[in-house]
Order: structure tokens, then sequence, then C-alpha cells
């Protein structure tokens, strides 16, 4: 098996790494991912409901307890972690070709990856749209108005059903925001992919586009992933502990 320090000698001898990461990399931040040990759906298979826009879009009693969910979401007080870290060291040191985030935390930004490197494929929780017309604003501001007491806020301007920023599942993903992310993995040197079951297509689609440009793909992942036989190595283990090694000057 590929070692961390023969990864690291092609990360250190790249000028474009593009890394893809997954939710996976937020976990160590008290973030849950989908389909880990630990995971949301792994947990409560009825969850996966409320990531689903038909049932969201049909059904009040859904919003209604996507709306509390969100109020109670572990990214208002979560905080980056030594992974997030070790990514905004990477970009300091003038590799980070593209950051593509399949999560809807924001963290790599509040860590301090320039928001303009990182392509937020699966969109943002910190900001609502309305679903009838695209009005966009911050989350906090409509969670005010359900504390307050209003279970399914509606859109103040058209009266439109309102929702995080977030693609859920049925919905399709903004194009450009698909190219942009495919158009940078094919410009890789390193693909370094990071905390993704990379189950979810077309974003893991980034990976096989990589490969087939000619990238050394890398896989940090505890568990086995979709896409584990085009590895050039594949790092299983903790990510809090295998990146900060992965990326670091030294
Ligand atoms: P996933 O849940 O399918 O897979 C996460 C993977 O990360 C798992 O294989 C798990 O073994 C691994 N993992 C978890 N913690 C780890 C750690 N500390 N070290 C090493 N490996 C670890 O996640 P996915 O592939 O990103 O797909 C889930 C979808 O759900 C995404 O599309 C995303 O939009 C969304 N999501 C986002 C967040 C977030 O923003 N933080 C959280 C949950 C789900």
């Amino acid at each position: 098996m590929t070692s961390i320090a023969t990864a690291k000698r092609w990360i250190d001898g790249a000028k474009r790494v593009v890394v893809l990461t997954g939710a996976g990399i937020s976990t160590d931040s008290g973030i849950p991912d989908f389909r880990g040990p630990q995971g949301v759906w792994t947990q409560n298979p009825k969850a996966e409901k409320l990531s689903d826009i038909r049932y969201y879009m049909a059904d009040p009693e859904v919003r209604r307890l996507a709306w509390q969910s969100r109020l109670e979401h572990p990214a208002w007080s979560a905080q980056p972690n030594a992974g997030h870290a070790a990514l905004v060291e990477l970009e300091r040191r003038g590799k980070l070709h593209a950051l593509i985030t399949q999560n809807i935390d924001e963290l790599h930004q509040v860590a301090g990856n320039s928001p303009e490197r990182v392509i937020e494929v699966h969109g943002t929780v910190r900001k609502v749209v309305c679903m009838s017309c695209g009005w966009r604003g911050p989350m906090l501001e409509t969670l005010e108005r359900v504390r307050a007491g209003e279970s399914d806020p509606a859109c103040r301007t058209c009266g439109g059903v309102l929702k995080s920023a977030t693609i859920s599942f049925g919905q399709a993903l903004v194009p450009e925001v698909i190219d942009r992310a495919m158009r940078a993995a094919a410009e890789a040197e390193v693909l370094l992919a990071v905390g993704s079951s990379l189950q979810v297509y077309p974003v893991a689609g980034a990976v096989p586009a990589a490969k087939a440009a000619g990238a050394r793909v890398v896989i940090v992942n505890a568990q086995p992933t979709a896409l584990d036989e085009l590895a050039d190595a594949l790092l299983p283990g903790s990510i809090g502990a295998i990146l900060p090694r992965l990326c670091a000057f030294l």
C-alpha cells in the first residue's frame, strides 16, 4: 500500500492540487455525516425524507420538521478542525487549485480558505432560498422567524416555500457550479478526496475525471469508498491525523 510519505511527496511536487471533501471532514467538528457509523441516515433512516425535495415541497409536516432540524443544526456552533486547517495550509503554500466540497456547512471558509477557491456543489445551509421567486437571504434571519413561532415560514416577497440553499435529493445541481468543479478536476496534478463515500454523482465523477486527465488520486477516508480502485494512494484512517501530515510544509 502506498504510504502517507509517498502521497505527501506527490503533493509537495505538485502546483495544482484539487481537493474534494465530503461530510467526513466535518465529523471532528461535531457535524455527523450521513453514511458513516454515527451518520444521520445510519442512525435514523427516516431522516432521509427531510433531504428529499419531493417530500419537502408536498408535505408541510416535513417542512416543519426540517425547520426544527435546521434550528438545531450543529453547524451553528461548530468550529473548523485540524483537517480544515490542513487545507488552509495547502492554500497558503500556493498549491490549492480548487476545493470542491459536498459540504453545506461553510467550515472551509470559516477556517480561512478563500471563498473563490471553494466550489460548493451542494450549496450552503447558511442561506435560504425561495423555491418560487428565487429570493435569497441569510439563514439566521429566517431561523429567528421559526423561533418566534412560524413553523413553516413563507417567502415575504411572494409567499412561496422557503428552503435552505442546499441541493436536496431529487433537485437539480447548478450546472455552472458542477461544470466548474469538473473543469478544475481535469486540471489537477493530484486529486485529494477526503471524507466522502464517493457515492453521490455527479460530484464523485471528479475523481475519474481527474484520473483520466493524468492526475494522481489520493483517497483519505475511514471506510472503503466506491472509487477505491482508482486510488494511487489509499489512506484509510482518521482525517484529523492524516491530513495535517499530508499538507504540511515540513
Ligand atoms: P458520506 O456520509 O456518504 O460519507 C462520509 C465518509 O466519511 C464515510 O465513508 C465515513 O467513513 C468517513 N468519515 C467520517 N468521519 C471521518 C473521519 N473523522 N476520518 C476519516 N473518515 C471519516 O458523506 P458524503 O460522501 O459527503 O455524502 C453525503 C452528502 O450529504 C453530501 O452530499 C453532503 O452534501 C451532505 N452532508 C453534508 C454535511 C456537512 O456539510 N458537514 C454533513 C452531512 C451530509
